[in-house]
């Protein structure tokens, strides 16, 4: 199993990649990841790899490809306390590099440098082999490291391109971290499509748009803040675009209705690090979308009774490497709860942010949706605060200033939308609400910083 090799074989003429000024054909990316592919040397079987968002990262995926060696993404933002530690927890001594690092008791090796000649390529690859080691976001501070297989990231491509209809024609932007899925995944789905793939070194929302009208893009994949810098920056109609892929994080019904009123093909969707990317998505001309459905119930999906979220299906991780899976049957248990309605599927929160109230459920997503309408450019996030009387109530924290008039607005708001029992039981404007690395905001975070 060769996907790039398979990919020069159909597509050889075809561009395969563009990055800054340089774009290669398919048949050109496999010559130079077959040399790479040598050129690395003798390594251990898994490795770590730090990278950018380049054309050297990608023939280094490539190449590591081609050796069938287990890739360990790093995310290139954590401080390097952090990063040893994911190493040492995957028993990695081994990391390649595409930009300058430097990292205690780990032999780094600068993709560039390397020069080897003496070296077997392996091209016996099991679909059961893994390809990727990536460690979830730690949203809920207990990041895990994710084993994805060969047929994992096929198999997502497979659900990926069977709702959003990319061929050897499209022209893939990725704008997303390559260390992430969502950016990872693209890398997969062109190589398996012979789709163009268009690199990014970092979002810029001004570049992003003139990239998609001057190489008229087809497919990329957003998280909400990019889309809203988007949209803030868009005055003209983008006629190439076929899909962008919504994920990650919770992408509100506002912020959905606003892209569609701009004539963005916004695709909405469910996805984790464990199902490689997304796992359910709605079309932006389905109706549904409008209300924040992500996707319908199919035989992949199980909503329980108590909103529990199972899903299962090949692109389902099946190990973690320092904890163990949680199963219900045949299905993977994802941590999130869950509404259906009408056999569309809404994400309600997570399950351990759920907020228990004098015995009723609140989902602190339901808020933060309301007042996300009063607070312009600011963000919020809603905590649970432990309670003598209720259990626990909710706590509405909003960054920036104090603001009389806003507090009110919400309030009167709340009183016409919200339950009484769903009130936040406080609202407090703080210097700044935290994010997690990939852009998503974290309640553990916020709640241990701003409740005692
Ligand atoms: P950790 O598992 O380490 O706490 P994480 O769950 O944020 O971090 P990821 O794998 O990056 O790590 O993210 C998957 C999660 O993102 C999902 O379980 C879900 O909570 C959230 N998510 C993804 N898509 C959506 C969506 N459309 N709406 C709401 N939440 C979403
Ligand atoms: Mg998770």
């Amino acid at each position: 199993m060769n996907w790039l090799e398979d990919a020069a074989n159909k597509f050889g003429n075809r561009v395969a990649v563009v990055y800054a000024n340089e774009s290669l054909t398919y048949r050109e990316l496999n010559e130079l990841a077959n040399q790479d592919a040598i050129r690395l040397g003798k390594l251990p079987n898994r490795v770590g790899v730090f990278m950018d968002n380049s054309l050297d990262s990608l023939r280094l995926i490539h190449a590591l490809m081609k050796r069938g060696i287990e890739i360990v993404v790093l995310n290139t933002r954590l401080t390097k306390c952090e990063l040893v530690k994911q190493l040492v927890t995957v028993q990695v001594d081994t990391v390649i590099s595409t930009v300058e690092l430097e990292l205690d008791n780990m032999s780094v090796l600068f993709f560039k440098d390397m020069n080897s000649e003496e070296v077997e390529i392996n091209t016996a690859i099991d679909e059961h082999s893994i390809l990727t080691i990536m460690f979830t976001s730690g949203t809920t501070g207990n990041s895990k490291a994710v084993t994805q297989s060969y047929k994992n990231h096929f198999a997502s491509h497979q659900k990926c391109q069977y709702g959003m209809e990319y061929d050897q024609f499209s022209k893939w932007l990725m704008v997303n971290p390559i260390f992430h899925i969502s950016g990872f995944s693209i890398l997969i789905r062109t190589v398996l499509s012979g789709s163009t793939l268009i690199i990014h070194n970092k979002f810029n929302a001004e570049q992003v748009i003139n990239e998609i009208r001057g190489s008229r893009v087809t497919h990329t994949s957003f998280v909400p803040l990019m889309l809203r810098r988007i949209l803030d920056d868009l005055d003209v109609y983008l006629d190439s675009l076929e899909g962008i892929l919504m994920g990650g994080a919770n992408t509100t019904p506002k912020l959905l209705r606003d892209a569609i009123q701009k004539g963005l093909p916004v695709y909405n969707s469910f996805g984790m690090t464990e199902t490689c990317s997304q796992i359910m998505m709605i079309k932006y001309t389905d109706d549904h979308i409008l209300a924040g459905a992500v996707g319908k119930v199919t035989d992949h999906i199980k909503v329980k009774e108590d909103g529990t979220l199972l899903v299962k299906g090949d692109n389902v991780t099946t190990q973690y490497l320092n904890a163990e899976i949680e199963y219900e049957g045949e299905y993977f248990n994802t941590g999130d709860v869950a509404r259906v309605d009408d056999g569309y599927v809404y994400i309600l929160d997570r399950r351990q942010d759920l907020i228990i109230s004098g015995g009723e459920n609140i989902y602190p997503k339901e808020i933060e949706e309301i007042v996300a309408k009063y607070i312009g450019t600011r963000s919020c996030v809603v905590v649970k605060k432990q309670d003598d009387t209720w259990g626990e109530v909710p706590v509405l924290l909003i960054d920036g200033a104090p603001n009389r008039i806003i507090e009110h607005e919400i309030k009167s708001h709340f009183d016409r939308a919200l339950a009484r029992y769903k009130h936040p039981k406080e609202i407090r404007f703080v210097e700044s609400i935290i994010y997690t690395d990939t852009g998503k905001i974290s309640r553990k975070l916020n709640q241990e910083k701003y409740i005692k």
